[in-house]
């Protein structure tokens, strides 16, 4: 019964210019999130709105579900869409509309009508009117109150007329490519999928880094991460994934640094490899999983150490969740079962026994000079030797 969606957004600080780079983008990712979904489905904007009108066969559900992963959108309303055959038969297609949507008992209700067709005979007030009325004589459990009714029905006389009064939640946030783009540094553990999604929710669209080191991590780690990245560009539309065989490196720094230091100084290598993907592909910013004291690596110390590697901004979306509120997004969004296979991500090999906790730079910085000799050599063939890939 319903041929369409429309599409509400919010509107909070989208004035002006901006308006426009926020519609258009929000048009251009709903058109990229229905492309995926089987429908002929015609995306367009109108008079500061936007309606996806279908033709023909769809699955109602799963195009629901395809919108409700659009950042921007805040609501979804099905429309069910009528010939203009005058106002008697419209009246009888609000009552069919509200006898099949709503379970109607005693309920207050609005009737709210739009006419975009200027050359409509009637007003909307007096299509208000005359409509109200047909809805209290179908159903004498309805009363009207135009404060704060439980049934909105909204009616929008255009070539053909729009009735509509449910509301879909959606995900909220900005659509993708209207705030630039971040480099997320994505493993296979549970906490980076869902900061690369936090991130994405703002307008921000992704590209992202893996660190694996064969043979210590295998073939189906880095396909885990492969698959990771395919859910998050549900989201967050396609995801260049560089790929970065970071043996040789860990390797050395294993071989040269002490052992409870290891971990710090692997991530900075990973930051700075990280940054320098970052600023050829044009990304602002970093993107990690890390949330304060989760583990050894993320103490403050441990951040700020890692963090004095990074000339760009690192965002940190998850550094006040705890980790159960990290598993409940990551269920919501669909990582958590890829997320908790259990294939080995690099570091796990390497980590020692007791990691320092509280790493002074100074220090760090002072083991890392036995590295002098050959990591900026092998830096370069980490980077010549990545292997880009295109997940969509
Ligand atoms: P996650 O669940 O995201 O793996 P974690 O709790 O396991 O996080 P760490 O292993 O300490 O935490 O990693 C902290 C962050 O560093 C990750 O969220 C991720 O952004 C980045 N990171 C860690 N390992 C890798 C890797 N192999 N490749 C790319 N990024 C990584
Ligand atoms: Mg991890």
């Amino acid at each position: 019964m319903f041929k369409a969606f429309l599409i509400k957004y919010g509107e909070i600080g989208i004035k002006g210019k901006n308006r426009h780079l926020f519609e258009d983008a929000l048009v251009r990712q709903i058109r990229f999130a229905l492309e995926k979904i089987e429908g002929s489905f015609y995306v367009h904007k109108e008079q500061g709105r936007i309606y996806v009108d279908i033709d023909g066969f769809y699955d109602f559900e799963e195009t629901v579900a395809a919108l409700q992963r659009v950042f921007g959108i805040v609501g979804i309303c099905p429309v069910m869409k009528v010939e203009d055959k005058g106002k008697e038969e419209l009246g009888n297609d609000v009552i069919e509309f509200l006898s099949n949507v709503y379970d109607i008992r005693e309920q207050t209700f609005k009737v709210d009508t739009r006419r975009a067709k200027k050359t409509y005979p009637l007003d909307s007030m007096e299509m208000n009117a005359y409509l109200g009325g047909r809805i209290l004589d179908a159903f004498p459990g309805l009363s009207v109150d135009v404060h704060r009714p439980e049934i909105m029905v909204h009616v929008e006389i255009r070539e053909k007329i729009y009735i509509y009064s449910k509301i879909i939640p959606g995900p909220g946030g900005m659509p993708v490519g209207t705030n630039g783009k971040a480099m997320l540094l994505l493993s296979g553990g549970i906490d980076s999928p869902v900061a690369g999604y936090m991130i994405s929710k703002r307008g921000v669209k992704l590209d992202a880094t893996y660190f694996h080191a064969p043979p210590y991590t295998s073939e189906r780690a880095k396909q885990k991460v492969i698959d990771l990245a395919k859910i998050v560009a549900r989201y967050s539309g396609p995801i260049n994934l560089h790929v970065v065989n970071f043996t040789d490196i860990q390797l050395y720094i294993y071989d040269k640094c002490p052992h409870d230091e290891l971990t710090i100084i692997m991530r900075r290598y990973m930051m700075k490899i990280a940054e320098h993907f970052a600023k050829e592909t044009k990304s602002l910013a970093l993107v990690t999983g890390e949330s304060i004291g989760q583990v050894a690596s993320q103490t403050m110390q441990s951040l700020a150490a890692t963090n004095e590697v990074c000339t760009i901004p690192v965002f940190r979306p998850l550094i006040g969740f705890d980790k159960q509120e990290i598993v409940d997004i990551s269920e919501k969004i669909g990582t958590y079962e890829t997320s908790i296979l259990p294939f080995e991500d690099c570091c796990t090999i390497f980590v020692a026994k007791h990691p320092v906790t509280k790493p002074n730079i100074n220090v760090i910085k002072y083991s890392e000079r036995n590295l002098e000799e050959k990591i900026d050599e092998m830096m370069q063939t980490a980077i010549e030797t990545t292997e880009t890939i295109l997940v969509e």
